[in-house]
């Protein structure tokens, strides 16, 4: 169902579309399918609500997001069960996205209270200089999904809190959990138009999304080359953007490192989600003399992973998204073969018996080496290669990739070099000795093609805000 104004809708043209479980290859629902028509309604819709929404206090505002995340903490289970039913992830990991993204809700409830201004010195002593911090208008918010819940929270939770209204277009592959997620703000008893969902082509709504003047604002999350394209198309009407891409992560390990912890650590970063994250690892930087130690150590732990239906218990790894994934994952194992990368596990797409999913064998390659397409280009899927670099001058040439720069990651027990490696790295999040480091009250973002804008923190809500200059003179 399509949602605007405050009601649930069926497109006007009457048209649906399947989704489809990655695991089993069962269409799970059948959802509407808009496009642009009811995308201006939507935008329209939010534009009538702006007003009143912006007029509310921060402190009313806030009331309405931990009614949200109540109704997110009774629905937990519901929407992490869709969630890995439509994208796979096993589903305690899609219960613990659930949960991010109630604090999500539960982080920006608080900070609805605290959107300040500045007073600042004036020069002049009859003037008296402020600034007031206000809601930059109608929002329009598209997100991926490989964290179908998560990042619609992190997006529309800050956006209502600072005083804006929304259009939110999800990715067409996880539509139900995004229903399921609006559902809560609509019992929420948000006033009518400051939700709203559309549902459908993406280049269509994108289009109207982007070109439309009462849209604002434009928050993205999902591929570099669709970030830039919307950036193209919001250059006409001059929105503020703000954009969260692709990623390279470099995942370091020193030989001074614990190597057993840091095995755990690539298991995290790596194998999550099927290593459909963002902030994925996707090179691995092992120290020479540790190098082969390390590499006899992480494939022992992942030939153990147990693939299979998110559903199942026990399934330490889902599905890949579609076969297109499932491709792009082959191609990359086959040009790092060609260019002397060794498999030390894994390597095959695979089938798990009783179900016809996009499955692939968790893989781990040795001497991997920067001419291969893995080196560069956003593998998204379950393939750990492994580098190797001799002292923090050789690391420092090679870490840091010209195009992304989202997170990193390193193990050493060397407070010093520990210092000197986050001086070197070009990345917008680094993790030292923690694979998990995002948090709801810290900033989330890239430098580089990464992104432009963070979300989280104090930052994520600023993103949401523009600033009102006020010059009072004294006669
Ligand atoms: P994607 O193809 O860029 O899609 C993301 C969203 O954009 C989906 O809702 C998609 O809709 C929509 N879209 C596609 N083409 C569009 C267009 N021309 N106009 C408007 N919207 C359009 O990315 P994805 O494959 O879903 O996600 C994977 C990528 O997201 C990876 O690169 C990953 O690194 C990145 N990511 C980044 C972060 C971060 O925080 N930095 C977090 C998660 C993922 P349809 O589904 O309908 O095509």
């Amino acid at each position: 169902m399509l949602y605007i104004n405050g009601e649930w809708k069926q497109a006007q043209s009457g048209k649906t579309v399947p989704v489809k479980n990655p695991a089993t290859g069962e269409v799970i629902q059948h959802v509407a399918y808009g496009g642009e028509l009811e995308t201006r309604q939507a935008i329209a819709s939010a534009k009538e609500a702006f007003d009143g929404w912006k007029g509310k206090t921060g402190k009313e505002r806030g009331a309405f997001l931990e009614r949200i995340a109540e109704n997110m903490r009774r629905e937990r289970d519901n929407i992490a069960e869709a969630v890995t039913r439509e994208m796979g992830k096993p589903l305690a990991e899609a219960t613990g996205e659930v949960q991010l993204a109630i604090e999500y809700v539960e982080w920006y409830a608080e900070e609805a209270k605290r959107v300040y201004g500045d007073v600042i010195p004036a020069s002049h002593e009859n003037k008296r200089l402020m600034v007031f911090r206000e809601p930059v208008g109608v929002v329009a918010a598209i997100t991926p999904w490989n964290f179908p819940v998560a990042m619609i929270t992190r997006k529309l939770a800050p956006a209502l809190a600072a005083g804006c209204s929304f259009v939110l277009k999800p990715a067409l592959e996880t539509p139900v959990s995004a229903v399921k997620v609006i559902e809560c703000f609509h019992e929420a008893g948000l006033p009518r138009g400051v939700a709203n969902l559309v549902i459908g082509p993406a280049q269509e709504i994108g289009a109207e999304l982007t070109r439309n003047p009462d849209v604002r604002k434009i928050t993205f999350t999902g591929s570099t080359e669709v970030g830039k394209k919307l950036i193209r198309q919001s250059a006409d009407t001059v929105k503020k953007v703000s954009m969260e891409l692709g990623g390279h992560a470099p995942f370091i390990v020193f030989a001074d490192a614990d190597l057993d912890e840091a095995v755990e650590g690539v298991m995290q970063t790596k194998f999550r989600n099927c290593g459909q994250t963002c902030i994925s690892t996707n090179r691995i930087y092992v120290e020479d003399s540790v190098a082969d130690d390390f590499g006899e150590k992480l494939a022992r732990r992942v030939a153990s992973l147990t693939i299979g239906d998110g559903m199942q218990e026990g399934t330490d790894v889902g599905p890949l998204i579609n076969q297109s994934a499932v491709e792009k994952v082959q191609d990359h194992i086959e040009d790092a073969i060609q260019k002397k990368g060794k498999i030390l596990c894994g390597g095959r797409p695979t089938t798990v018996e009783g179900l016809s999913g996009h499955f692939f064998e968790p893989t781990v390659i040795h001497n991997a080496s920067d001419e291969m397409k893995i080196a560069r280009e956003e593998t998204f899927g379950p393939v750990a290669p492994i580098f190797t670099f001799h002292g923090i001058d050789d690391l420092a040439k090679k870490v840091n990739h010209p195009e992304y720069g989202l997170a990193a990651y390193f193990y050493t027990k060397n407070v010093d070099r520990a210092f000197q490696t986050v001086s070197k790295l070009e990345y917008g999040i680094i993790g030292v000795n923690d694979p998990r480091p995002v948090v709801v009250q810290a900033p989330f973002g890239g430098v580089k093609e990464s992104g432009i804008g963070r979300e989280g923190g104090t930052s994520g809500i600023l993103e949401f805000l523009e600033e009102k200059f006020v010059s009072f003179r004294m006669t």
